[in-house]
C-alpha cells in the first residue's frame, strides 16, 4: 500500500472549506466587437463567479464554449481560471495548449486493516455503505476501488485496527494558458470513481474573477461533483432529438440541485425546433444560438478555438459572456 502522505490530508480538510461564493458586479464592456476585442483595461465593476459548462451528452460542444468563454474573459482584462473536470477525457488543453508546471498524483484515502489487531466484530462491514469493507469470518476484505473515503469504517472500529492510507487515483496538473490559470485532472486508466480527483481539480481553483469548469457530459455524480457550487450551469446542447432528450435529463439534474441555468443550442440551424419549443414552454433561457459553421468544425479540429481562428465569434462569446454575468447578478439580486 502506498504511503499516507500529508498533503493529500491536509488537502482533505481544505477541500471542505472550499466554498467560494463571491458575487458582486459585471463583468464585460458591452460596447465590445471584434475590432475592439483585444481590450487590455480592466473593466470596472468586475464580478467573480464561478461557471460550469455541462451537457447531458458528450459531443455537443461543451468544451467549445468553456475555452472560449475562458479566452475572451481574458482579452477583455479578467482573471481567469480554467478547469478541466472531465477527468476521464481532458480535452481543453488541446484548445488552451497551456505550459503545464506542476503535475502530482492525486486520489482518496482508504482503509487498511491490522489483522493482528481485529477482533472480527463486523462493525466496519456494517456500517460501510459501498461493501467497500466485508468481514468474512476471521478476515477482513477491502475493496478500495469501492471506497468513498468516508471514514466510517475507522470511527466505529472499536479497537483501532483500521488505518487509512492513501491510493492514487489520478493526476492534478497545473499550468498557465496565456493569461489564463489551467488547472485540468487526468484520472488513472481503469479507475472506476471520478468525483475524488474531480474534488481535487476543483480545490486547485486559483482566487480569479472567473472560475469556468468544463463538467464532464451526461448527469451522473461526475457531474454533480462538478456542477456543484457553482454560481451559475450553462448547458450546452444540439436541436436533434437525441440532444433534446438529454438536455431534459440535465435540467432536471440542475433543477434538483437548485442552481440557475441557461441553455446554449449550438448547430442551431441543424435538426429542428423541438429544443427551442421545450426551452421556450419550460421558462428555460436560450443564451445563444450557434450557427452550424463549418468553419468552426474546421478551426476545432485544428485545435483553434472559434474566436482565435473567427474573430467574427469573439462578440458571440463575448455577450454570452455578459449574459451569463447578469444572469448570475440578478440571481444573486
Ligand atoms: S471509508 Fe467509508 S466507504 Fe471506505 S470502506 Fe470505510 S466505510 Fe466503506
Ligand atoms: S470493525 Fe475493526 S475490529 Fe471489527 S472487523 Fe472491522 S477492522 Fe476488525
Amino acid at each position: 500500500m502506498p504511503v499516507l502522505r500529508a498533503g493529500w490530508m491536509s488537502r482533505r480538510i481544505s477541500r471542505c472549506r472550499y466554498v467560494r461564493r463571491n458575487i458582486c458586479g459585471l463583468a464585460l464592456d458591452p460596447s465590445l466587437d471584434s475590432e475592439r476585442f483585444q481590450a487590455t483595461a480592466k473593466p470596472e465593476g468586475i464580478i467573480s463567479m464561478k461557471i460550469a459548462i455541462a451537457s447531458g451528452k458528450g459531443g455537443t460542444g461543451k468544451t467549445t464554449v468553456a475555452t472560449n468563454l475562458a479566452y475572451v474573459a481574458s482579452h477583455n482584462g479578467q482573471s481567469v481560471a480554467y478547469l478541466d473536470c472531465d477527468v476521464e477525457e481532458p480535452n481543453g488543453h488541446i484548445f488552451l495548449k497551456p505550459q503545464i508546471s506542476q503535475s502530482k498524483p492525486v486520489g482518496n484515502l482508504v482503509p487498511e486493516v491490522d489483522d493482528d489487531t481485529c477482533i472480527h466484530c463486523g462493525k466496519c462491514g456494517e456500517i460501510c455503505q459501498d461493501s467497500a469493507i466485508v468481514c468474512v469470518g476471521e478476515k477482513v476484505l477491502v475493496y478500495p476501488e469501492l471506497c468513498h473515503a468516508c471514514g466510517g469504517c475507522a470511527l466505529v472500529c472499536p479497537v483501532d485496527a483500521i488505518t487509512e492510507t492513501a491510493r492514487e487515483m489520478g493526476k492534478l496538473q497545473t499550468g498557465q494558458a496565456g493569461a489564463i490559470r489551467f488547472v485540468q485532472g487526468l484520472l488513472n486508466i481503469g479507475e472506476a470513481m471520478s468525483p475524488p480527483v474531480i474534488k481535487e481539480v476543483k480545490a486547485a481553483a486559483p482566487d480569479v474573477d472567473l472560475v469556468i469548469i468544463d463538467a464532464p457530459p451526461g448527469t451522473s455524480c461526475p457531474v454533480i461533483e462538478s456542477v456543484r457550487d457553482s454560481d451559475f450551469v450553462v448547458l450546452v446542447t444540439e436541436p436533434t432529438p437525441f440532444g433534446l432528450n438529454d438536455l431534459q435529463l440535465a435540467v432536471e439534474m440542475v433543477r434538483a440541485l437548485k442552481l440557475p441555468f441557461g441553455v446554449v443550442v449550438n448547430r442551431a440551424d441543424l435538426g429542428d425546433r423541438q429544443t427551442r419549443y421545450y426551452c421556450d414552454t419550460n421558462h428555460i433561457k436560450v443564451l445563444v444560438e450557434i450557427p452550424d459553421d463549418r468553419r468552426i468544425a474546421e478551426a476545432y479540429s485544428r485545435g483553434e478555438m472559434a474566436c482565435e481562428a473567427l474573430r467574427q465569434y469573439g462578440p458571440l462569446f463575448a455577450q454570452l459572456l455578459r449574459d451569463i454575468s447578469e444572469e448570475v447578478r440578478v440571481t444573486a439580486g
